[in-house]
């Protein structure tokens, strides 16, 4: 970060090297500070600090939630550190929500079910925030999730807090940034942390990994297969739910969940000690989601009295530990001038067979300093 507290005018950090006294261009102090750039904080907004963010989310205060959440979206190296930073001093304070993941095809009732399930918890005298990771907006630039119409009662709702899936990057950046606002929700004071992804197949697995219990939402009368859902993600659910259970759909839908039951029979169990079981609701009715809240509350008891939730926890750590050493050690390999000046020519000799590809791999490696001769 410069050091805005230097009083005169500096040289930007574009300056070519070679420039002389007569190069025009100037930074004023404090004008150069990135974070103060974020779109989210500029139109004369005060520039926060690392200590602004902690109290601000701490006290539960909804506008710097909203700023620390961008700080953290935002793909800026600049913000990475601060964010880093806020979230250091906010991590004692985490950890104290239930987690819940929601899974679906589009169409199956999943913001619906969120809304109404949402209200009723918000009732309860629960803090509630939603958070969506959506596959396709890192994609393209449409979302699956992101229609601002959805949710608009619990939207308005003080004790509830819904924010849509960050854009840009890939799955992993989009995942890591609903990880840490999950985080800063929690550190803000929501008891309660619903994620809801698509049930495509991409982000199933990324949401599970940041979660206790993970619901797969269905609806009977689309055939007796599993609706584009794979038999993998049915593996990883802790509940099955057969979502508009209401009017002339109710008897599809009680049978629908007869046979979810029979297949779960045979699947293993996607918790140790749990067993998963298919459930009917309606989103629209209200009918059957207080029972099903009370399995989300029945499972956290179980595996909180036999360790399983404690231990996922830990397991869940440890490999989003793993998922950032890869991920910022791709970042740091791909932008590496010395890969980037080589690459598309090293690409080259490999595609036409004149290197082989793990001496070509190893070579770029080394050009950066991080393989001491060895090639494996
Ligand atoms: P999502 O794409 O999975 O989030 O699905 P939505 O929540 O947007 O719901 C898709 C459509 O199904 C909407 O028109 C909802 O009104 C309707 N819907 C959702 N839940 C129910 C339900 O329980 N019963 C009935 N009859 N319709 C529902």
């Amino acid at each position: 970060m410069p050091d805005s507290d230097q009083p005169e005018d500096r040289r930007p950090e574009w300056t070519p090297p070679d420039a002389g006294q007569g190069f025009a261009s100037h930074v004023r102090p404090g004008v150069q500070d990135s974070v103060s750039e974020s779109s989210d904080i500029r139109g004369g907004r005060r520039q926060l600090t690392v200590a602004d963010y902690v109290e601000g989310v701490l006290v539960g205060d909804r506008a710097t939630l909203a700023r620390a959440i961008t700080l953290i979206e935002s793909n800026a190296p600049a913000h990475f550190d601060m964010a880093q930073a806020v979230l250091r001093a906010l991590l004692p304070h985490t950890g104290k929500a239930l987690r819940v993941g929601v899974t679906g095809v589009p169409g199956a009732g999943k913001s619906t079910l969120i809304e109404t399930l949402g209200i009723m918890l918000v009732e309860r005298r629960h803090r509630v925030a939603v958070l969506a990771v959506d596959p396709s907006s890192s994609v393209s630039r449409g979302s699956i999730l992101g229609d601002k119409t959805r949710m608009q009662q619990l939207s308005m709702l003080p004790e509830a807090f819904i924010r849509p899936s960050p854009t840009g990057g890939m799955l992993g950046g989009v995942a890591r940034k609903s990880r840490e606002t999950m985080l800063l929700c929690e550190a803000a004071g929501f008891d309660v942390v619903l994620v809801e992804t698509v049930g495509t197949g991409q982000s199933e697995t990324a949401v599970r990994e940041m979660v206790d219990f993970f619901m797969l939402v269905l609806i009977a009368g689309a055939g007796d297969e599993l609706q584009g859902i794979k038999k993998g993600i049915v593996e990883l659910a802790d509940a099955v739910v057969i979502n508009k259970a209401d009017g002339p759909n109710r008897i599809a839908a009680r049978a629908a969940r007869a046979e979810y039951d029979r297949v779960l029979h045979f699947l293993s169990p996607a918790t140790e000690g749990w067993t998963t079981h298919a459930y009917t609701c309606s989103a629209v009715t209200g009918e059957g989601i207080p029972e099903l809240w009370a399995v989300v509350e029945d499972f956290a008891r179980v595996t909180q009295d036999n360790g399983s939730f404690a231990r996922r926890r830990q397991r869940q750590l440890r490999s989003w530990l793993h998922t950032l050493i890869q991920e910022q050690l791709e970042r740091y390999f791909y932008g590496h001038p010395r890969v980037r000046s080589s690459l598309a020519d090293i690409e080259a000799k490999v595609a036409a067979g004149e290197l082989p590809a793990a001496a070509a791999a190893a070579d770029l490696i080394r050009r950066i300093g991080l393989l001491d001769g060895k090639t494996d």
